[in-house]
């Protein structure tokens, strides 16, 4: 497609890591390709916000064309990745979204970030009725189950189905679950109560399920115990050390560690639980080689390349890196993980093309931030560990920070602003129902 004599680099998806590969060789003598299955870059960090109504989805995604729009030598493509050739050095694409078929795409330089879907653990028959926040579309279906239910419990007479229409349940109390609990306890609370006249949606119960002693088990003890004193003053109620067995319309079956199993009528369950590499993952464990531990992450060497391969590397949620003494580290599935290491990747391409030595890829933790709901945050930052409004002023300006796009920053603030003082919530919209016929 292009008659430049420079190298070509491929970068599959347009993530956290994918971006910041492609943006940090905008400047190189490089030819880069960026491919995702989507046009647009999203903030999964936020996409939470879109699934209760806080944000609308152009806040949080932005086109990946956008992006690159002044950057000549950086062209999008939109296909699935399905393969890659890696004598040829081609990367073989799927049409998506009734595209035509692309052709395979050479490259001299392959980096592959095609990040990470929650796993169901063997259950994939819950995928529909406990759909996840990791997409966008998800996002919304969720968003227009959470709605739903209080539609469906203002118009039902029969008090136990109703009930079970206002009962929520999530799944995994890691940051995502615990910011869904926060954010369906505060529009139960704050923001619905005067919108209906049959339901007292402060009556709803939202029950965060997790299957360990604690909720955020990636935070120290301390913050854990802030975080769940927050999510039980806003009303969520915390079911730690609990199994979830079964998930279907009617309801949720959980285990207790006792071994009694307890049935929670409900309607609406969402998932927060258990993170699987992409499968490109595992496609390159198979052809190069390399480990593949069991969330499907490939192992890569020190320098994020694939053994053997050191014209390929792999980045974000779906690796591990082998440490200083050889034995795979699992680093956190973060956004600052995904970006340090695209970041890293397009220094290493820009080295190899120069000739000069790349050294080991070091993680820098700037630390972890949950917000649990209005003005409640855990932050644990290498100089304090902060909870309540200073660590949520700490997750707001972070967030800000890392959104794409100025347009979306000012967006977002706008919308906080105006829904922390009015406890509104404008993106309330049950949206993708087919129709209702025009008579
Ligand atoms: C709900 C949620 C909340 C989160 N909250 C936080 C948070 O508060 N703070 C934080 O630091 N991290 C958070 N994370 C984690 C963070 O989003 C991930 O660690 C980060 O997105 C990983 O970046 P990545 O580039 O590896 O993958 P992603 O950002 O997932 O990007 C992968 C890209 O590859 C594309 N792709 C995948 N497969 C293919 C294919 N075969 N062909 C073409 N394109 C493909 C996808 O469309 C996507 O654009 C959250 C994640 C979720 C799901």
């Amino acid at each position: 497609m292009s008659d430049s004599q420079a190298p070509r680099v491929v970068v599959v998806g347009g993530g956290f890591a994918g971006l910041q590969a492609a943006m940090h060789l905008r400047d190189a003598q490089v030819e880069v390709t960026v491919i995702d299955r989507r046009n647009f870059h999203l903030f999964q960090p936020l996409t939470y916000q879109v699934a209760t109504g806080a944000l609308a989805s152009s806040e949080v995604a932005y086109p990946l064309r956008s992006i690159f729009k002044d950057c000549p030598n950086v062209r999008v493509l939109m296909g699935e990745a399905r393969d890659f050739d890696l004598e040829a050095r081609q990367v073989l694409l799927e049409s998506v979204a009734g595209l035509p078929d692309p052709p395979p795409i050479s490259y001299e330089h392959l980096i592959v970030a095609g990040g990470s879907h929650y796993s169901y653990f063997g259950h994939d028959e819950w995928t529909d009725v406990a759909p996840q926040v990791k997409s966008l579309e998800s996002a919304l279906v969720v968003r227009r189950r959470i709605l739903r239910a209080f539609e469906a419990a203002e118009l039902e007479s029969d008090e136990t189905r109703r009930q079970a229409w206002l009962t929520f349940v999530v799944v995994g109390a890691g940051p995502t679950g615990v910011e869904m609990a926060g954010q369906i306890a505060e529009l139960a609370r704050d923001t619905l109560p005067g919108d209906f006249r049959a339901i007292d949606t402060r009556s709803g119960r939202i029950l965060l399920v997790e299957a360990t002693d604690r909720v955020l088990t990636s935070f120290p003890p301390s913050l854990s115990g802030k975080a769940a004193s927050a999510l039980e003053k806003l009303g969520v109620t915390v079911c730690l050390e609990q199994m979830v067995t079964e998930i279907d319309h009617e309801g949720v079956s959980v285990k207790h560690p006792e071994g009694r199993v307890e049935r929670i009528p409900a309607r609406t369950v969402i998932w927060a639980a258990g993170v699987a590499a992409s499968s490109l993952a595992a496609r390159l464990g198979e052809l190069t080689g390399a480990e593949v531990d069991r969330a499907g992450r490939v192992t890569v060497e020190p320098d994020l390349s694939l053994p053997g391969h050191p014209e390929v590397m792999a980045l974000g949620d779906m690796v591990r890196v082998r440490g200083p003494d050889g034995s795979p580290q699992a680093l956190p599935g973060v956004a600052p993980v995904a970006m340090q290491e695209g970041r890293y990747a397009a220094r290493a391409v820009i080295s190899r093309l120069e000739g000069t030595p790349v050294s080991p890829f070091k993680y820098h933790d700037k630390g972890n931030l949950a917000t649990i709901g209005r003005a409640h945050a855990v932050a644990d930052l290498p100089w304090a560990r902060l909870s309540g409004f200073p660590a949520w002023l700490t997750w707001l300006v972070v967030h800000l920070f890392y959104l794409v796009g100025w347009q979306n920053r000012v967006l977002v603030f706008m919308r906080w602003l105006f829904s922390f003082i009015t406890r509104g919530r404008g993106g309330r919209l049950i949206t993708e129902e087919p129709a209702p016929p025009l008579r």
